[in-house]
């Protein structure tokens, strides 16, 4: 059986490798020069079953609302693209009930959770060096208020089966040391010992070289889809080469899927939230933190990866644009410098990077057929998590397409658009 796979992001390529292992042909199409070009480049590294939280939420409009008025605000939005997005802006809407939101919620964190132990299981049996760090992930927090909440959140992790305890300023200060230079150390901490970190663009580099060197399995970069067809060998790929036919299709675009599938008079509703990160040299590599993790008041990660420091942060609804400058920076300086003085060498240079999350309007991927185009397939939509939730998403598709039951749970992510 041929597949082809569209788009050579961090979801593209586990889905090929998890289709070639299920003995399938695959070629995958990719528009950049290389594989994890887009979304899947520099994000903030974070495998974070312990935090897969839809951001539909009964207060979403509310909190959301009055970020447009706080300066320095860590979400943005342009109102012209804002008028644009109307029918995804009713859709997320529609999907932050109470009910549709802890739904969504706990269908991810399934999602992660299976995910993240493929991606260990892939790590122990491969020799892929992606900088891993073990020791789980920190949320940490500057409000009793707010360190109170994730108590709540803690619960739940733990009915799960997540490994989770909630730390307060003491015990943070005994697990990462590198809080004790902080410009007011965060009043306590979630620890999360099942989550980790490692560089998402090295493993879909690992298993690009992999693809492209299975009989099975090939890569073709500079090329992009203009469309797919109903030939009668079967959906056929369009691009400036022409039309190569397939048994199945799968749109793996990211943030461009929505697009791309509307042209073909079927609805994803997938907005593109721009994120930025720095990814830095450090002064002195004793003053790394030994724990990658979040500040949830700055919505800024600081993610220690191998002797770098990488800090991503913001989220800006404002159309499919990935340029930035100097002024895209200014939260990732102020806070790296103030939870961790005197530890970014600003003066080396800095890997500056933009680019934008795929945020399905109720919170959860699409992982299915595409209705009305027999061999059509989507798999896109992962939001901020699309790292943690890539290989078990790709198992999914891959059951589907080979006509097996699909593991519990998975109907959550089937098209309901
Ligand atoms: C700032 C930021 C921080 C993040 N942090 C985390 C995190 O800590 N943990 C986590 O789990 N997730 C995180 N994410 C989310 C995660 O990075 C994304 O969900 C994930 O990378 C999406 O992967 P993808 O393969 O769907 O999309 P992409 O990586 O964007 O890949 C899509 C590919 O399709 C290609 N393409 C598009 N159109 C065409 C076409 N017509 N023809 C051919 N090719 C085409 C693009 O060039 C691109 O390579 C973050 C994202 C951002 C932006």
């Amino acid at each position: 059986m041929r597949v082809a796979v569209l788009g050579g992001g961090v979801v593209g390529i586990t889905t090929a490798h998890t289709l070639i292992g299920a003995g399938l042909d695959v070629t995958v199409f990719e528009q950049g020069p290389t594989v994890a070009g887009q979304a899947s480049a520099a994000n903030a590294s974070l495998v974070t079953p312990g935090h897969a939280v839809v951001w539909n939420a009964p207060d979403a409009p509310f909190r959301y609302a009055t970020t447009l008025f706080k300066p320095r605000s860590p979400v943005g939005f342009n109102p012209a693209v804002f008028i644009r997005s109307v029918p995804w802006v009713a859709s997320f809407l529609r999907n932050s009930t109470p009910g549709r939101s802890k739904a969504a919620t706990t269908a991810i964190t399934r999602l992660a959770i299976s995910s993240a132990h493929q991606l260990r299981e892939l790590l122990d049996d491969t020799s892929y060096d992606i900088n891993v760090g073990t020791r789980g992930v920190l949320y940490w927090h500057n409000s009793e208020k707010d360190l109170a909440n994730e108590r709540h959140h803690c619960e739940f992790l733990v009915s799960q089966g997540i490994d989770a305890a909630i730390l307060d300023r003491d015990a943070l200060l005994a697990l990462e040391p590198a809080f004790g230079r902080s410009e007011t150390p965060p009043v306590g901490a979630l620890h999360v010992r099942d989550d980790f970190t490692g560089d998402c663009r090295l493993l879909t580099e690992h298993l690009a070289a992999s693809i492209n060197t299975s009989p099975s399995g090939r890569i073709i970069l500079n090329t992009t889809v203009t469309g797919v067809s109903v030939t009668d060998a079967g959906p056929g790929v369009s691009t400036d080469e022409g039309v190569q036919s397939f048994d199945h299709v799968v749109v793996c675009l990211g943030a461009a899927t929505g697009t791309f599938l509307k042209k073909h008079d079927v609805r994803l509703p997938i907005a593109p939230a721009k994120g930025y990160s720095i990814t830095a040299t450090v002064t002195d590599r004793a003053l790394l933190p030994r724990i990658g993790g979040v500040d949830f008041a700055e919505f800024c990660a600081i993610t220690p990866l191998g002797e770098r420091l990488r800090v991503t942060a913001i989220a800006r609804f404002e159309g499919p644009d990935t340029t930035f400058g100097p002024a895209d920076f200014a939260t990732h300086r102020r806070v790296a410098d103030s939870v961790f003085p005197g530890l970014v060498d600003w003066e080396s240079p800095l890997n500056e990077w933009a680019g934008l999350r795929p945020i399905s309007s109720d919170g959860k991927p699409t992982i299915d057929a595409v209705p009305n185009t027999p061999g059509l397939w989507v798999n896109a939509g992962h939001g901020y998590l699309g790292w943690t939730l890539s290989m078990a998403s790709a198992d999914i598709i891959t059951t589907k397409i080979l006509g097996q039951p699909i593991p519990p749970g998975a109907e959550a992510f089937s098209y309901r658009w």
